[in-house]
């Protein structure tokens, strides 16, 4: 079933046949780095406050990557952007802990956070080349990031922002570096933000649609590096897409996000081969398929207006298996297994 995921990969574009990246094993890397605990948030206005998040958990252990998939809308970047501390007004985390290494980080002050933002947890995004300030070479803002969390200065600066940029996949880094950003492509510019997110070794990283704006060549290359620094540095990551055969490639669990909450999670491949939750289902019913052609499946409907967030389970006007207790009490996160979740009153009817 995870083969059948058409990813971003070139050779899948042109002939159907999936080509292998280094698999992801689906089992737990190493100590948990990262457990979101209830995390709640809402975006307050003059006159009214809407829940965005609704009780979000989250772990990722050492060297684990883990996916975070859904519609426009269904929490992912606000997920990501509460984890590193970026979550700007309107928004405001409500309720919840965010434990890293062991530290509650929405108990740190803004300092304490700022030092932990970019040395231990960073954060790539999906437009490369609006992230990078347009008046400071690639260079300059690595040599700033470099002097900021490792003191390096000078000639010792520009020989690790030159290997950083190596170490991404970029050739000729020395050029690379007197670059502006206007002068690098896509694929080069997220590259180069890569390097930048790695300038101070984290131990976290989130890429927010590290591929998205990509051609399909270069999103797969981009999976592959990411898959690589995984292996090599052992480096945490949650990956957010819409994109299932991104996380088919590179994930070794997956949550789906619907309305502000998780409403599935398991290890890849379970998730792909046992599918519980009708949204899921519909995801994987819509996705590009590698071989069988016809037309794509839809998921009927569209993600609620937060304002107006359905009573009950907030999926129920889009499901075709709600009842009535669909509408009035909204299913929590039941285990089907030791590591496969979710949240659906009738999981177990519809296997
Ligand atoms: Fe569908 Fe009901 Fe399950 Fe929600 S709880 S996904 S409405 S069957």
């Amino acid at each position: 079933m995870k083969e059948d995921i058409a990813v971003a990969n070139p050779e899948i574009a042109s002939n159907g046949e999936p080509l292998s990246v280094p698999a992801a094993d689906g089992g737990l890397a190493g100590k948990e780095i990262l457990r979101v605990e209830n995390l709640e948030v809402e975006f307050r206005f003059p006159d009214s406050s809407v829940t965005v998040l609704a009780g979000v958990n989250l772990d990722v252990a050492e060297g684990e990557i883990v996916g975070i998939v859904g519609e426009s809308g269904s929490g992912k970047s606000v997920t990501a952007l509460s984890i590193i501390g970026l979550l700007r007004p309107p928004g405001i985390v409500t309720g919840g802990r965010i434990q890293f290494c062991g530290q509650n980080l929405l108990e740190l002050g803004a300092d304490e956070m700022q030092a932990i933002r970019g040395e231990r947890i960073s954060m790539i995004f999906q437009n490369p080349r609006a992230s990078l300030n347009p008046v400071f070479t690639v260079g300059k803002v690595l040599r700033e990031v470099l002097l900021l969390h490792g003191g390096l200065r000078g000639g010792a600066a520009r020989m690790r922002a030159a290997e950083l940029l190596a170490d991404v996949g970029l050739p000729d880094p020395d050029a690379v570096l007197r670059r502006y950003p206007h002068q690098l492509s896509g694929g080069m510019a997220q590259r180069a933000m890569i390097a930048l997110a790695l300038a101070s070794s984290p131990q976290l990283l989130l890429a927010d649609e590290p591929s998205t704006a990509l051609d399909v060549t270069i999103q797969y290359q981009i999976i592959q590096l990411l898959s690589r620094l995984r292996k090599d540095r052992n480096l945490a990551q949650i990956v957010i897409t819409h994109n299932l055969g991104v996380i088919a490639e590179l994930c070794d669990r997956v949550a789906v996000m619907y309305a502000g909450a998780i409403v599935e999670e398991a290890p890849v491949e379970r998730l792909f081969d046992e599918t519980l939750h009708p949204y899921t289902k519909g995801l994987l019913a819509a996705r590009a398929r590698t071989e069988g052609g016809g037309e794509l499946e839809s998921i009927p409907g569209q993600v609620p207006d937060m304002k107006r967030r359905p009573a009950g389970c907030a999926f129920h006007p889009r499901c075709a298996f709600a009842t009535k207790i669909c509408r009035s009490e909204s299913p929590g996160l039941e285990s089907s297994s030791p590591r496969h979740r979710v949240a659906c009153h009738r999981w177990r009817e519809l296997i």
